[in-house]
C-alpha cells in the first residue's frame, strides 16, 4: 500500500505541470488580450504572434442574402467545388451541391501552376455535370491558409501549412493564381467575389441562422478564430466606422515566447519533432493534430519511470502517430469497465491491467482538460474585447465552431464552454456547431458583398 501512494505521488507529479491553475487560466486570457491589440496596432504588429489578420468581410448576413453562387473550398487533404442556392425559407432556404476532387500529395507539394491548372480542371468538371456553362456566377473561394489582404477579393499567401509547399505562391495573390489558370484553360470566365478563411466561413454559416454569431472558431486539425472588430481599432485598414472581422491566426499565439512558462517538456518534444518547430505554438497545445502525441509522450515517460505497464518496455510507444487524437475520444467516453481503453491499448499490443487503463484515461483527460481550457482562456480574450469595445456591461455573442475535434470528443467542448464562463462572465456565450461552413460561409460572404455593394 505504501508503494502504491509512493507511485500516486510520483504520477501526480508527473503531470502537475499539465494542469493550469485558475491564475494560468487568467494569465492565458491576459497574454491574448495583449498580442490581439499589439496584432492590430501598425508599430507593433511584427512582434506580436498572432497576425490578426483584416479580412475585408464587414458584416455578419441578415438572412435576406439570396441567388446561386459557386464555392471552392481548400484547406484539407480534399478539394471541393460547390453550387450554393440562397433561397427564402419559404422557397427551402439554402441549398447545395458538391463534389469532392482530391489534390494528391504530387500537385500539392509540386509548382504552383500545376495545382491552380488542377483546380481549375475541377471547376470545369463540376460546371459540366451541373450544366453550368453558360452561366458565370459569383465565387467565393474558402481558402484556409494566412493571407495578407487588401482587399475582399485578393489575398497573398504568407506561407502555406498543413502540408502544401506548392512552389511559387508565397508572396502572391492567390486570387490572380486562380485566374491566371483560367486564362491558361482560355475557355470561360470565373467571377471570383471573395477569398474567404476557414474560420470566417463558419462565422458566417452560423450568422446565417444567428445574427449574434460574431465569432468563428475551428478546432480540427488545426486551430484558429475570427471575430467582429471595430474598423477604428484596424490600424492596416483606413476607415472610423462600422466593423470588420478580423482572422486571428491564433493558432500562432506564443511563437514570440510569450506563453513560455506554460509548455512543459511533454510540448516541447511534440514541436520539436514536427514539419514546423517553432511554429504554431498554441495549436499544438490544442488541435486534433497533436493531443495523441502529447499523450503519447506522457505515456513514454510513465512507462520509463516504472509507473505504466509494470515497466515492461514498450516499443510500439515510440512510434511517431502510434496514438491518434481519436483514441482520446474513445478512452474518454469509456465506462467504468474500461473495455474501450483496454481494448485500444490492446492493439497497440500494449497488455495492460485495469491500474494501467485507469492511469492511460487519467492522461487523456489532463491533456484534453488543458487544451480545452486553453481554448476557453482565448475566446474569453475575444469576447471580452467584443465586450469592451462596445463598451456594455453585458454582451450576448454567439460562437460559429466547426473542427472534428470540438465535434466529437465526448468533454471537449465543455471544457471549453466552462472556461468561458468562468473567464468572462459578464459575456453570455453560445455555441452553434456549423454544418459545412466553409462551403455555405463562402457563397454568404459573396452574397453579403453583393447585398451591401
Ligand atoms: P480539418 O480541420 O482539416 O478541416 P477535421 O475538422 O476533420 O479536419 O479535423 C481532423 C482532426 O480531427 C484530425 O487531426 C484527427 O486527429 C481529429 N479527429 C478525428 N476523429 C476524431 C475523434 N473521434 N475525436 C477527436 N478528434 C478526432
Amino acid at each position: 500500500a505504501l508503494r502504491l501512494e509512493a507511485q500516486r505521488r510520483e504520477v501526480d507529479q508527473l503531470l502537475q505541470p499539465l494542469r493550469l491553475a485558475p491564475r494560468a487560466r487568467q494569465q492565458v486570457q491576459a497574454l491574448l488580450q495583449c498580442e490581439m491589440e499589439r496584432g492590430l496596432r501598425q508599430e507593433t504588429h511584427a512582434q506580436a504572434s498572432t497576425r490578426m489578420l483584416p479580412t475585408y468581410v464587414r458584416a455578419t448576413p441578415d438572412g435576406s442574402e439570396r441567388g446561386d453562387f459557386l464555392a471552392l473550398d481548400l484547406g484539407g487533404t480534399n478539394f471541393r467545388v460547390l453550387l450554393v442556392k440562397l433561397r427564402s425559407r419559404e422557397a427551402g432556404g439554402i441549398c447545395m451541391v458538391s463534389e469532392i476532387y482530391s489534390i494528391p500529395p504530387e500537385v500539392a507539394q509540386g509548382p504552383g501552376s500545376q495545382l491552380f491548372d488542377h483546380i481549375v480542371e475541377c471547376i470545369v468538371d463540376f460546371q459540366t455535370k451541373q450544366g453550368l456553362w453558360g452561366r458565370t456566377l459569383p465565387l467565393g473561394f474558402t481558402f484556409s491558409f494566412p493571407c495578407q489582404q487588401k482587399s475582399l477579393d485578393q489575398g497573398i499567401l504568407l506561407n502555406w501549412t498543413k502540408g502544401f509547399t506548392a512552389s511559387g505562391c508565397e508572396g502572391k495573390d492567390v486570387v490572380e493564381l486562380l485566374r491566371e489558370a483560367v486564362r491558361r484553360k482560355n475557355q470561360f470566365d470565373l467571377d471570383v467575389v471573395a477569398i474567404v478563411n476557414d474560420t470566417v466561413g463558419t462565422m458566417m454559416s452560423c450568422g446565417y441562422d444567428d445574427p449574434n454569431c460574431e465569432v468563428g472558431l475551428i478546432v480540427g486539425t488545426g486551430t484558429n478564430a475570427c471575430y467582429m472588430e471595430e474598423l477604428r481599432n484596424v490600424e492596416a485598414v483606413p476607415g472610423a466606422e462600422g466593423r470588420m472581422c478580423i482572422n486571428m491566426e491564433w493558432g500562432a499565439f506564443g511563437d514570440n515566447g510569450c506563453l513560455d512558462e506554460f509548455f512543459t517538456h511533454f510540448d516541447a518534444q511534440v514541436d520539436r519533432v514536427s514539419l514546423n518547430p517553432g511554429k504554431q505554438r498554441f495549436e499544438k497545445l490544442i488541435s486534433g493534430m497533436y493531443l495523441g502525441e502529447i499523450v503519447r509522450m506522457v505515456l513514454v515517460e510513465l512507462v520509463e519511470k516504472e509507473l505504466l505497464f509494470q515497466g515492461r518496455p514498450c516499443p510500439a510507444l515510440q512510434t511517431p502517430g502510434i496514438f491518434p487524437t481519436k483514441f482520446l475520444s474513445t478512452i474518454e467516453s469509456d465506462g467504468l469497465a474500461l473495455r474501450q481503453a483496454s481494448a485500444v491499448l490492446q492493439n497497440l499490443g500494449l497488455a495492460a491491467s485495469v491500474e494501467d487503463a485507469l492511469l492511460v484515461r487519467k492522461v487523456c483527460q489532463v491533456v484534453s482538460l488543458r487544451a480545452g481550457q486553453l481554448c476557453g482562456a482565448a475566446l474569453a480574450a475575444v469576447a471580452e474585447k467584443i465586450r469592451d469595445n462596445r463598451g456594455l456591461a453585458q454582451l450576448a455573442v454567439t460562437v460559429g465552431v466547426d473542427g472534428t475535434l470540438y465535434k466529437l470528443h465526448p468533454h471537449f467542448s465543455q471544457h471549453v464552454q466552462q472556461t468561458v464562463k468562468e473567464l468572462a462572465p459578464r459575456c453570455t456565450v453560445t455555441f452553434l456547431q456549423s454544418e459545412d461552413g466553409s462551403g455555405k460561409g463562402a457563397a454568404l460572404v459573396a452574397a453579403v458583398a453583393c447585398r451591401i455593394a
